[in-house]
């Protein structure tokens, strides 16, 4: 299969900083795949040179099958990126809020299916201002599909949110790779990574150290002879929290 996203080679410097050193990997079409690493380590960088926002140094990098150097409009057109909801305007309904993006691409769209697949519906004439967090990251979500995107690139996506939103949030991200989408994702949480990836790149000081699925780099590791100093806990605080309030949409 021809990968979605290629990079070879990817170069980006700020003046003394290298920020990005010659990064190479592809995704696959239809993949959840995960950008991780720790502050600094040029994960931003490297996506916003993806989604065409920003001018690498040297490789080269094809998203969609189109040349990001040589097209970033043909990229824009082809992918979609989930911006922070708080950049919304308060005062637009959450299906004003769709209208508006699809206007932008001079597109329109059935506002009501795109908020039913992020199970907003129900709340699609209330003020995005009212909605909880989580709500705002799917209409966020919502919003970024308006194109019908190849690649959905999601930055942090679950920053901030309650673990119930949160859960809720890795189910739709599930649901959007169950309709063909591919997911490029940044995150800062490993759980979040285990269990939605499908192959996690970790980038560290402008390198990508490991790229795998991520139980073969959990298996890599124990097979290096690693074990844990500590006994795995079989349930954690967040079981609990899950256990009495329910996996049920209980938002706002
Ligand atoms: P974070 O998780 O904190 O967002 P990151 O992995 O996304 O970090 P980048 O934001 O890509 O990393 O930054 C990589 C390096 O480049 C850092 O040292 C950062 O300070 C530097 N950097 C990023 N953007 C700029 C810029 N516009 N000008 C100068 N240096 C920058």
């Amino acid at each position: 299969m021809t990968p979605i996203v290629q990079v070879a080679d990817l170069r980006k410097r700020y003046g003394e900083i290298e920020a990005v050193r010659g990064i190479s990997f592809f995704v696959e079409p239809g993949e959840v795949f995960g950008l991780l690493g720790p502050n600094g380590a040029g994960k931003t960088t490297t996506v916003e040179i993806l989604e065409g926002l920003r001018k690498a140094d040297g490789g080269s990098a094809t998203v969609a099958g189109v040349d990001v150097f040589a097209d970033p409009s043909g990229v824009k057109r082809r992918i979609g990126v989930q911006l922070q909801a708080s950049a919304f305007p308060d005062n637009l309904t959450a299906r004003e809020t769709v209208r508006f993006f699809a206007a932008c691409y001079d597109l329109d769209v059935d506002e009501l299916a795109l908020l039913r697949l992020v199970e907003l519906d129900e709340r699609a004439g209330q003020p995005q201002a009212k909605l909880s967090g989580g709500q705002r990251q799917r209409l966020s979500i919502a919003t970024a599909l308006v194109n019908q995107p190849q690649v959905l690139f999601l930055d942090e996506p679950t920053t901030g949110l309650d673990p119930q939103a949160r859960h809720n949030l890795w189910a739709l991200i599930r649901s959007i790779q169950a309709r063909g989408t591919t997911v490029f994702l940044t995150t800062h949480y490993l759980d979040e990574a285990e269990i939605l990836c499908d192959r996690v790149a970790i980038m560290d000081q402008g390198n990508i150290v490991a790229l795998d699925p991520p139980r073969k780099l959990i298996d890599d590791l124990l097979a290096r002879g690693f074990t844990k100093p500590v006994l795995q806990q079989k349930a954690n605080l967040e079981d609990v929290f899950l256990a009495l309030t329910g996996h049920e949409l209980r938002e706002g």
